[in-house]
């Protein structure tokens, strides 16, 4: 049986590529998806008379909408606990602990974070014409379920942690020495522009809502526009498209060579096919058996049937006398087809 045509190493890149290429494919998709759907969605603002849009439509729901508006609370909001004239509606606390941990692969430190602890708070808040119109208002619901949360950072602190000399002793005994402790604060801050991209719906009571889309469509809270939104995802949804086509030339690549190697191991397998074939042709014409004579040895002088052959008579090329019989033949022509003998040189025999 052949053996397989490719090498395993082929078989894993080939294998790899293509499962890269097909999750960078999947990636590449999705991310395409969620702008085409962002650049068809209608683009809206808090002051536009949004229940004539939703009446036209003749639903209580659009599935899909961006719209811009001013973040203001719905109640109370929360206050920064670091600077007190500072009111947000979403606050997210973060302590992480720095330190440096020995590599012993790099031979170096290198830095590490962990974060220690993280609260988020928020309450419920709308957004409203950013023109100033009284009275219009959206709720936005579930803002934590939004793919990033749009904050902030209003305070940042270091805190370095102190070392003794057997502190150190000790990190070097351990491979772990903390730098000290990152305190920061993050807030979605009442006044700020907010740009919402999800479904719309109008309560029985009259009231407008923002909500997570019910398909399962990507639900967006940014302090930037719709447009810088979709500039992003279309970047993205380029990057893992080069990420599929190289992937692909690469799958492309290890198919290729294991087909060029099956190839010439192919071709050379019938040239030697050929060669055989015609060297038995070639021994059939010159009157030997295709198999060597049983009963016969095949290093034995034909003639004297005593001495080992020794020479070769040229140009037939029959190897099939002792020196002595050479010699004693009558006439000088080969003893097995008759061809006339130019010249005789030694058999070796390895
Ligand atoms: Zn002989
Ligand atoms: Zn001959």
């Amino acid at each position: 049986m052949d053996a397989l045509p490719i090498t395993p190493g082929e078989l894993l890149c080939l294998g790899s590529s293509l499962a890269f290429s097909g999750l960078f494919y999947y990636l590449h998709r999705r991310k395409a998806k969620v702008a085409a759907k962002i650049q068809e969605a209608p683009k809206l603002q808090v002051g536009d008379d949004l229940r004539a849009v939703l009446s036209a439509t003749g639903t209580s729901c659009l599935q899909y909408v961006a719209i811009e508006g001013v973040v203001q609370p719905d109640e109370a909001a929360l206050t920064s606990p670091y600077h007190k004239e500072l009111q947000g509606v979403i606050e997210r606390l973060v302590l992480k602990e720095h330190r440096l941990v020995w590599n012993s692969l790099a031979r170096s430190w290198v830095d590490s974070e962990r974060v220690v602890l993280e609260q988020v708070h928020s309450v419920p808040f709308v957004l409203t014409s950013p023109g100033g119109k009284a009275g219009a208002k959206v709720s936005v619901e579930s803002p934590l379920r939004a793919v990033e949360l749009p904050l902030e950072t209003v305070y940042e602190r270091f805190q370095q942690t102190a070392h003794g000399f057997k502190d150190l002793l000790s990190h070097y005994l351990s491979g772990e020495k903390p730098k000290g402790f990152l305190e920061t604060e993050e807030m979605l801050l009442v006044g700020s522009s907010l740009t919402g991209i999800g479904e719309l719906a109008l309560h029985p009571d009259g009231s407008l809502h923002l909500q997570p889309p019910a398909d399962g469509a990507g639900y967006f809270l940014r302090l930037s526009d719709w447009q810088s939104l979709l500039a992003e995802l279309e970047s993205t949804s380029s990057f893992w498209k080069w990420a599929t086509l190289l992937c692909g030339l690469a799958a492309a690549a290890a198919l290729l060579r294991a087909l060029c190697r099956a190839y010439w191991s192919r071709r050379l397998k019938q040239e030697k096919e050929q060669e055989r074939r015609a060297f038995e042709d070639l021994r059939l014409h010159k009157g030997l058996a295709a198999e060597p004579d049983e009963e016969l040895p095949a290093s034995i002088c034909v003639i004297c049937l005593s001495n080992p052959r020794q020479c070769v008579l040229l140009p037939c090329g029959h190897a099939c006398c002792c020196f002595r019989c050479f010699q004693a033949l009558p006439r000088r022509t080969c003893p097995i087809c008759r061809s006339p003998i130019d010249r005789v040189v030694p058999l070796y025999l390895v």
